[in-house]
């Protein structure tokens, strides 16, 4: 059997690339000098899966931000503000990545959007009536003739019509149909282009055939490749899908000239099922997507062989490939040097996977059972995991209704709330943390390098602390909150002190351009091994009369922010840490802690792609296990809590749900749209939409924020409304929050007088 890997990661084993751009970026080195960085990371990638045995390897992976963005760019679709900017060629492409500011004009930075449901994000291209779609730039040709030049055959991997259509924006009342002639054209030339190369297999992508797709969709698929394959002669053509299956068009799918279908039988829960009742083309390669790609487990062979197995019997021509690009993955394992044993021999990076492909390629083709590597891959399945923990395990099977439903109902609770916290109408807020100094920052490394203690670290916060409190006194906020200074992650800070979780020191993984993320992995059980933030917020609070809100990360976010487990379900791991927060919560309440946030910033981001999985796979659980955090509060104890998305529009009644009694999002930037939706659902929870943008240091005017206030008050009752900004401000400098602040409050009380 042949192997097959749909992306490899760009950043570099140790993030050169992110390096190497950032200098770029500050003027540090040249253009030459990035493209260098950028020539040598690729082709150390193609060698290393080359010599890995991979027998289909994929080039035009690797981008310098991201590969929609290179697409745009390939299909002439720069819109004309950049354009003008008659800067570089690297310079237009990161304009659009970036944005630009300086001599040569002004313009923003394209809308970025999650990859589907990774952590991924891509740059979303805009398409207007002066977009012309046609073939401009060499990327894709000059990489696979760069690999070839080192003696690789890939095979070129190119985003599909299809997907870059779905996902683009339109303007001036334009839609994907006014771009089809020209799309397809454009695609055939490429074809055209790589057959005159002599390129045996190219790849293209299609990831939003996985997407719930209406008549017209398909419809529009269908056309595509009718035509863009008639462009197609000696080079063969793989139409690669990932996360998830594609039950809305199989039967189109394979019923076109393509000659390999890319399938992903992990997250595609319906694939095996839709290849069994429909059958596969005796003519078609199938690259069988059965390694995972989104997740940093050792693939167990014993399962993957068998699935292997069931898969051959309809198929002839089998090519076994990893379930979606390693792009979502770390590189390697290898720069691991801190891992217990018991606990690295279950992992498997993108460099190890590269490994396991291999070996299941010629695994699947023999009698397996008696093979060494087969043997050896299993003793790690055979042995029990380390922190495996029978209390935990039992404390979330006796879980009852009780605990996800809190003692009062929502009105009773409102009334007794008012009285007891006496706040002025239309109060003020912030989301948690506060600007991140430089000192802020020391403080952190000094302690982490050993170089002063525990009581040390702790005094030093506890005196960032008074600052806080005392500046948001002076700002006259009502709600104050203690600024967050001993985190730096809201997942990582909680996971440090959950048993269970295991931290890695260089598993990057690319979030968004030059930007990555080392999500922590739970490993095992996970349970609060010590209070997390009480003495922080104790002491915030003995410091004031007004009152600052505990401060949390919930289960959802925790989860979705780290590699989960594969071995139990993503509901026994939420409740587990719904259960860890709860006794963290039951703490601060205790410490006299009467207004508790608990965050879900990520609670939008893993709904699953397909509607009707939206409940049965997810909100299921996810919304009960924000429940479980706080059904032991009293009355009195006011939970808040805040979402960094505002596009929660169709589930808004899910978010009721989850019966906080106050939520804060980001809505500045979302044009206000959604407090439609909270009114048209009776939203019963109180909210505070963010008034301001917090991801630019501008300051808003007193002006735009009473306007904003205006706007809000005519869909929200005045009595349900809170004002603050839209996320937390650690990004942000000194300067321009206590500015951004000073204006919200002139504000909320310019408005409260005229109530
Ligand atoms: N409380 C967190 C903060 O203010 C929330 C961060 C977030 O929503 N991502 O930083
Ligand atoms: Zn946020």
């Amino acid at each position: 059997m042949k192997s097959a890997v749909i992306g490899f990661p760009r950043v570099g084993k140790l993030r050169e690339l992110k390096f190497a751009s950032e200098k770029y970026f500050r003027g540090e080195i040249s253009e030459k000098e990035l493209n260098a960085v950028g020539k040598a990371l690729r082709e150390e990638h193609w060698r290393l899966q080359k010599d890995a045995g991979i027998d289909y390897i994929s080039s035009n992976d690797f981008s310098f931000y991201d590969g929609m963005l290179d697409t745009t760019v390939l299909l002439n679709a720069i819109p004309g503000e950049y354009r003008e900017l008659n800067l570089s060629e690297n310079g237009v492409y990161f304009s659009m990545a970036r944005g630009y500011q300086g001599a040569q004009g002004d313009v923003k930075a394209f809308a970025m959007k999650k990859w589907f449901n990774t952590n991924y994000h891509y740059l979303v291209p805009e398409l207007s009536s002066d977009t012309k779609i046609k073939l401009s730039g060499n990327k894709p040709f000059d990489e696979y003739e760069e690999a070839k030049a080192i003696g690789i055959e890939t095979k070129p991997v190119l985003i599909g019509a299809f997907t870059f259509l779905k996902l683009a924006k339109y303007n001036n009342g334009k839609n994907a149909d006014d771009f089809m002639e020209d799309i397809i054209q454009c695609y055939k030339n490429i074809l055209e282009r790589f057959e005159r190369l002599g390129t045996e297999w190219i790849q293209i992508d299609e990831p939003a055939l996985v997407t719930d797709l209406s008549n017209a969709d398909i419809a529009r698929f269908v056309t595509l490749y009718k035509e863009i394959l008639k462009g197609k002669n000696k080079s063969k053509v793989l139409l690669q899908t990932y996360f998830g299956d594609v039950r809305d068009c199989y039967r189109e799918l394979v019923s076109l000239a393509f000659d390999g279908i890319g399938l992903d039988f992990l997250e595609g829960k319906k694939t095996l099922e839709l290849i069994e009742i429909n059958g596969f083309p005796e003519d078609k390669f199938l690259f069988a997507g059965v390694v995972i790609g989104k997740n940093i487990w050792k693939c167990d062979y014993r399962i993957t062989l068998k699935l292997l197995n069931e898969i051959k019997q309809y198929a002839n021509q089998i090519v076994i490939a990893t379930s979606c690009s390693l792009l979502h993955v770390p590189y390697t394992l290898e720069n691991e040097t801190k891992l217990e044993d018991g606990i690295r021999e279950h992992f498997s990076f993108a460099k190890e996977k590269l490994c396991e492909l291999h070996e299941l390629s010629y695994l699947a083709e023999e009698d397996f059972e008696a093979s060494r590597k087969y043997i050896d891959n299993q003793k790690v399945f055979k042995t029990a995991r380390l922190y495996e923990d029978k209390k935990v395990q039992a404390d979330v099977s006796a879980l009852s209704e009780e605990d996800f439903k809190r003692k009062s109902d929502r009105q009773e609770r409102k009334q007794i709330q008012k009285n007891h916290f006496q706040l002025p109408l239309l109060p003020t807020t912030t989301i948690g943390s506060f600007p991140q100094t430089l000192e802020v920052k020391k403080n952190r490394s000094s302690f982490r390098k050993g170089e002063i203690d525990q009581e040390t670290y702790d005094r030093q916060i506890f005196l960032f602390i008074e600052d806080c409190i005392r500046k948001q006194e002076e700002l006259d906020i009502d709600v104050l909150v203690h600024g967050e200074f001993e985190r730096n992650d809201m997942v990582e800070f909680f996971g440090e002190n959950l048993a269970g979780y295991v931290f890695t020191e260089k598993a990057w993984v690319q979030s968004y351009g030059t930007r990555c993320v080392k999500p922590p992995i739970i490993f095992g059980d996970v349970k609060r091994i010590r209070p997390i933030t009480v003495k922080y917020s104790e002491y915030a609070q003995s410091l004031t009369d007004r009152p600052v809100k505990g401060m949390l990360t919930g289960p959802v976010t925790i989860l979705n922010w780290s590699f989960p487990r594969e071995d139990i379900s993503l509901q026994e791991m939420a409740y587990q840490i719904g259960i860890a927060i709860r006794e963290e919560v039951c703490d601060l309440e205790s410490a006299g802690i009467k207004m508790i946030q608990i965050d879900e910033a990520a609670l939008k981001e893993k709904l699953p792609i397909r509607r009707e999985e939206w409940y049965s796979e997810y909100l299921d659980w996810a919304i009960p296990a924000f429940r479980l955090c706080h059904s032991k509060v009293n009355p009195e104890t006011q939970i808040h809590t805040h979402m960094c998305y505002s596009e929660f529009e169709e589930i808004v009644k899910d978010i009721d749900n989850m019966d906080a009694d106050v939520i804060s999002f980001e809505a500045s930037r979302s044009k206000l749209t959604i407090i439609d939706a909270l009114q048209a659902n009776h939203f019963e929870t109180e909210v505070g939409p963010g008034v301001y943008d917090i991801h630019s240091p501008r300051v808003p005017t007193v002006e735009e924020i009473v306007q904003a206030l205006k706007r809000m008050l005519e869909k929200i009752d005045k009595n349900d409304l809170w004002i603050n900004p839209d996320c937390g401000l650690k990004t942000r400098g000194v300067t321009e929050t206590d500015a951004s602040l000073k204006n919200l409050v002139e504000a909320a009380k310019a408005v409260r007088a005229q109530r």
